[in-house]
């Protein structure tokens, strides 16, 4: 009886992990169009890989099958994840919002120590080697390379992940491929990124950070929030709280729905508090409305919140009416943003859409499409918030697929 002989299309999180779980009994070949393999996972987290997050719940999740999520989870955890890292030699950490990193708090640990497995574990890695074609027959599958080499395997693992951030390697190859296969894919786009604001006042304020909520809304209804750093650019903003209702936000404008961000700029103070506040600023009523802002706000942010919402900056404090001390609140407490033309997949963490995941066994990862085709990662329609949750979803369809292949019979 001769090993099976499996592919893994794309050298990245969950191609890697397939490979080193059917490592053991299957002879793997691992094929990754750049010239190494993990680029992604160097550049995660900026440069420390937060690998993933103690709290995993499928709602923090998206796409059109979150049942899937939960399956996938209950096959291999965050738990098993952390077993299996420490079981490579790379303990986690756990820092705030219950995101895990690895102990150095460097990706390059990360894609060093999987380099290390992957020759330990004799997995044929083909660097620059990109996948165009792969031929399902009836005895397993042909691939053919870009360069027209062709190989024979019993099974191939799609790991090609998203199109989102090109410059570490996200393509539409994945999506090609799949799709030439007979798979649906459910439009990808860009999530997690900067957005575009629409009032080119703001864009004055380029390169300060505050701390706010951001609140989407879309018809009067709250969709979305998030508290946290916000800063501002030169064509709108950017910064984690941006980043963390950038999904919410770009699925409205493709959907052609109403969308409106509402950026309250003193989340601690309630609307009572927040007037009783700017009152004790206003009693030398002798003092501009602009200057008495000064003392709580970064510099250029009181003319430009007062300008964006139609007050005069020179008004004298002693002259606020009931009428302009609501507009105040307002542009302090729920300045209206309207939200422009997503930005582009190359600043995007992630990418939503992808592989429709009713057509993938959640329990194996094996297509249901076409059998011995096992599809992994963010190449699927599913996608997570920032945080640890797209490389934990990667680690763990990677680990189902390479562990059910290394389970099965040998031909
Ligand atoms: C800047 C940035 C920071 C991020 N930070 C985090 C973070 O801290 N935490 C987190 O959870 N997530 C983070 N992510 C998201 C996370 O990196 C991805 O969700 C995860 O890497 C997806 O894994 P994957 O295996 O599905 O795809 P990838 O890691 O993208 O791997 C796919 C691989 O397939 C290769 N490939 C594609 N097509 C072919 C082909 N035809 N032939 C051969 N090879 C091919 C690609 O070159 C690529 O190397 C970040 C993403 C970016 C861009």
């Amino acid at each position: 009886m001769s090993r099976r002989r499996i592919a893994v299309v794309g050298g990245g999180a969950s191609g890697i992990m397939a490979s080193l779980l059917a490592s053991e009994n299957c002879e793997v070949h691992l094929f990754e169009k750049e010239k190494r393999t993990g680029r992604k996972i160097l550049v995660s987290g900026n440069g420390r890989c937060n690998i993933s997050n103690s709290s995993i719940t499928p709602g923090r999740y998206h796409g059109s099958n979150i049942k899937f999520v939960n399956n996938v989870f209950g096959r291999f955890s965050n738990s098993d994840t952390t077993v299996f890292f420490m079981s490579i030699g790379l303990p986690l950490v756990e820092k705030q919002d219950g995101k895990l990193f690895p102990a150095s708090l460097q990706s390059s640990s990360v894609t060093k120590i999987f380099d290390y497995e992957l020759g330990r574990r004799g997995v044929s890695v083909h660097l620059g080697t990109k996948i165009d074609r792969i031929i399902p027959g009836k005895n397993g599958f042909e691939i053919i390379t870009s360069g027209k080499e062709k190989f024979k395997f019993d099974n191939v693992i799609l790991s090609c992940g998203s199109c989102a951030y090109p410059s570490v390697g996200g393509s539409r190859s994945g999506y090609e491929l799949a799709q030439s296969l007979g798979h649906k894919i459910i439009p990808p786009f860009p999530v997690i990124l900067p957005l575009n604001i629409e009032e080119k006042k703001i864009r004055r304020l380029q390169g300060i950070k505050w701390d706010c909520e951001l609140r989407v809304l879309s018809n009067g209804r709250i969709l979305d929030s998030s508290a946290g750093e916000l800063l501002f650019t030169a064509y709108g903003i950017s910064g984690p709280v941006t980043l963390n209702i950038s999904r919410t936000v770009n699925e409205c404008i493709i959907n052609k729905r109403d969308v409106i961000i509402e950026a309250d700029f003193f989340p601690d103070y309630s609307i009572e508090e927040m007037g009783t506040f700017l009152d004790s600023l206003w009693i030398d009523g002798r003092k501009k409305l602009l200057f008495s802002l000064y003392g709580v706000l970064k510099e250029k942010m009181p003319e430009i919140l007062l300008e964006m919402s139609g007050i005069n900056p020179e008004m004298k404090t002693g002259d606020i009416t009931p009428g302009i001390r609501e507009k105040v609140i307002s542009a302090l407490k729920s300045m209206k943003l309207h939200p422009g033309k997503p930005r582009g997949f190359d600043e995007a963490v992630a990418a939503a859409g992808g592989i429709a995941v009713d057509e993938i066994d959640p329990f194996t990862m094996e297509s249901r499409i076409v059998r011995g085709l096992f599809c992994t990662g963010e190449l699927l329609d599913i996608d997570g918030d920032s945080g640890g949750f797209n490389l934990q979803f990667a680690w763990s369809t990677g680990a189902i697929a390479g562990s059910c292949l290394n389970n099965l019979q040998p031909n």
